[in-house]
C-alpha cells in the first residue's frame, strides 16, 4: 500500500460511538422530543421537490395557519431557526429610508435593534428604540413612539424567554394601523402555550420556533405575513439582501404564489418531517386545551417555587409566561452551582439569566409535552435539593 499523503489523522472522538446522556430539558429550549417526533425526522429522507415533500410541507403550512389563527396565504417554514425567521422577518419588510421601532423588553429586543442596525442597509434605516428591564410587559404608551418615530415596522416580543414577561397584544395591530406602521410579533418562546391570534389581533408578521412547544428539533421556523405586509413587501424598489431569505423565493418554493414550485434550496427535509408531527401533536390536543395545560402547570410550578421560600421575577400574575417561569437567583447562592447540581445530580437543565436578567434569575420551561405535573412535582423535588446542597456556606 502507498504511504499515506494525509498529514491530518482521523480525529480519535469521531471514532468512538455516539454516546448522549437522557437529560430532562426544562430550560428556556429546546424541549424534549417525544418519540413520535423523534421517529419522523428518523424517517428516510426523501426528495425535497418529491410530492410527498410537498405535501407535507403543506401541512406544515395549514398547521402554521392553525397554530397562529390566520387565513394569510403567505405562511411556511423558514430553513432555519427563530433568529433566522427575525432576521427574514426584518430584511424583507425593511428597506433604505424605512424606520423601524423596537420595543427592547428583554433580550430579544435587543436582538432585533441589533439586527435592524447591521441591516440598516448600511446605517440607512432608522431604528428606534425603547423599553425597561426588569420583570414587566411594557405599558409605555405606543401611540407616543408611534406619532414620534413615524416607523412602517414596530417590532415586539410576545414572550420575552429572558425575562419571562408575556406582553399583551391587545388593540396594538389596531393602532399601529392607524399610524401606517406594520406590527412585528416574535412569538417563539409562547407560540402554543399562550393565546394569540394572529388576525383577529391584525398583526402583520409573526414568527416562531419549532423546539419549545413544538417540540420538534431546532431548525425550522413557522413564519407569517398578512396581505399588509405582503404588499409592502412587493413595493420593494430593491431585492431583499439575503437571496436565502428572500420571500418571494420562499413563496414560491412552499406553493404560495399560485406560480410553479422552482427549486430555491434544499430543505431540511427531515426537520420537516418532525416539524410537521409536531404541529400535528398541536392540532391533536387543540389549541385551546394545549394554553390551558401550561397555564396549570406554569400556576403549579409558581406555587411550589413560592412555597420553596423563592420569590417570582414577575410579580404580575397575568404577565407570567406559562412556558417560561423566571425566578430570583436566592441570597446565598450562585446560580451557576444551582444549574450544575440540577444537571449532575438530578439530570435536569434549567437555565441562569439571559442579556438584562443574567445573574439575577434562573430560568425554568415548561413547554409542550413537557409542561406536566409530574416534571413540575420532580424539579421542585431537585431545587429543594439544590437549595439545601449549594448554599454558599456549605460550599
Ligand atoms: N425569540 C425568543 C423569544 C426566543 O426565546 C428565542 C430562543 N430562545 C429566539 C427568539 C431565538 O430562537 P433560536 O434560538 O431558535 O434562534
Amino acid at each position: 500500500m502507498a504511504t499515506s499523503q494525509l498529514c491530518i489523522p482521523p480525529p480519535q472522538g469521531l471514532l468512538q460511538p455516539l454516546v448522549l446522556p437522557e437529560r430532562l430539558l426544562l430550560g428556556p429550549g429546546p424541549s424534549n422530543i417525544p418519540p413520535r417526533i423523534l421517529a419522523a425526522s428518523g424517517q428516510q429522507i426523501l426528495g425535497h421537490m418529491h410530492l410527498e415533500v410537498l405535501q407535507v410541507m403543506d401541512e406544515i403550512k395549514a398547521g402554521i395557519q392553525y397554530a397562529f389563527q390566520t387565513q394569510n396565504q403567505l405562511t411556511l417554514a423558514i430553513s432555519g431557526t427563530g433568529h433566522c425567521a427575525m432576521e427574514a422577518a426584518l430584511l424583507n419588510l425593511l428597506e433604505h429610508g424605512d424606520t423601524v421601532l423596537v420595543a427592547v423588553n428583554g433580550i430579544w429586543g435587543q436582538r432585533a435593534a441589533d439586527i435592524a442596525r447591521r441591516l440598516g442597509m448600511l446605517g440607512t434605516a432608522g431604528q428606534h428604540r425603547w423599553g425597561f428591564p426588569g420583570g414587566n410587559h411594557l405599558s409605555l404608551c405606543f401611540m407616543q413612539g408611534l406619532a414620534r418615530h413615524k416607523p412602517s415596522v414596530l417590532f415586539i416580543t410576545h414572550g420575552e424567554s429572558s425575562t419571562g414577561v408575556l406582553q399583551p397584544l391587545e388593540g396594538l395591530g389596531d393602532l399601529c394601523h392607524r399610524h401606517g406602521c406594520l406590527l412585528l410579533v416574535d412569538a417563539v418562546a409562547s407560540l402554543g402555550g399562550a393565546p394569540i391570534f394572529m388576525d383577529q389581533q391584525e398583526i402583520d408578521v409573526l414568527y416562531s420556533g419549532s423546539q419549545k412547544v413544538l417540540n420538534s428539533p431546532p431548525g425550522s421556523a413557522p413564519i407569517s405575513f398578512s396581505e399588509r405586509a405582503r404588499e409592502k413587501m412587493l413595493r420593494r424598489k430593491m431585492k431583499p439582501p439575503s437571496f436565502y431569505l428572500d420571500m418571494g423565493w420562499l413563496a414560491n418554493y412552499w406553493g404560495c404564489d399560485g406560480e410553479p414550485r422552482r427549486y430555491h434550496h434544499t430543505a431540511p427535509i427531515n426537520s420537516f418531517f418532525s416539524l410537521r408531527e409536531g404541529l400535528a401533536m398541536l392540532a391533536e390536543l387543540g389549541l385551546e386545551n394545549s394554553w390551558e395545560r401550561h397555564r396549570a402547570n406554569c400556576a403549579q410550578l409558581c406555587q411550589g417555587l413560592c412555597d420553596l421560600g423563592l420569590e417570582l421575577f414577575v410579580k404580575e400574575e397575568k404577565a407570567r409566561l406559562p412556558t417560561i417561569t423566571a425566578v430570583r437567583v436566592p441570597e446565598g447562592y450562585d446560580w451557576k452551582e444551582i444549574t450544575a447540581f440540577l444537571m449532575d445530580n438530578h439530570a435536569i437543565e434549567i437555565a441562569g439569566g439571559l442579556g438584562p436578567s443574567m445573574g439575577k434569575v434562573l430560568r425554568i420551561g415548561l413547554m409542550g409535552c413537557n409542561s406536566t405535573s409530574g416534571n413540575v412535582n420532580r424539579l421542585l423535588h431537585a431545587l429543594q435539593d439544590a437549595l439545601k446542597r449549594c448554599h454558599r456556606s456549605r460550599l
